[in-house]
């Protein structure tokens, strides 16, 4: 093996090791658990709407409970941040329900009209 290859190998090992911590640290704003690329959804803070740019990175199931709680009005006023988000007590019962469930786990949104 040549010293040049040694080199590149190394170089595309570190990238790589750089894009796995990239992804492994991508947690979600409100339950602290690893988010699947898949599931990963952007969160406004603050919402478009209202001319918010600030986004966290949420689960896709999170992120549907957020809206399914609070209106826009809502979360610009009082919710402009997840710390806010998590002391909501429904958002934190809904935590402590969902932070024990595997990462990929994507609930349906209940709605009473279904049952
Ligand atoms: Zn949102
Ligand atoms: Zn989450």
């Amino acid at each position: 093996m040549t010293k040049g290859r040694i080199k590149r190998l190394q170089s595309e090992a570190r990238a790589q090791e750089m894009q796995f911590k990239v992804a492994a640290l991508t947690v979600c704003a409100l339950c602290d658990r690893p988010i699947p690329p898949a599931l990963r959804d952007a969160h406004h803070l603050i919402p478009k709407s209202r001319g918010g740019v600030m986004t966290v990175y949420v689960h896709r199931a999170c992120h549907k409970q957020i809206h399914a709680l609070f209106t826009e009005t809502e979360l610009a006023k009082n919710y402009p941040s997840p710390q806010a988000l998590r002391e909501h007590p429904e958002m934190a019962r809904f935590i402590n329900w969902i932070k024990d469930k595997p990462s990929e786990f994507n609930p349906p949104t209940k709605r009473s009209r279904l049952r």
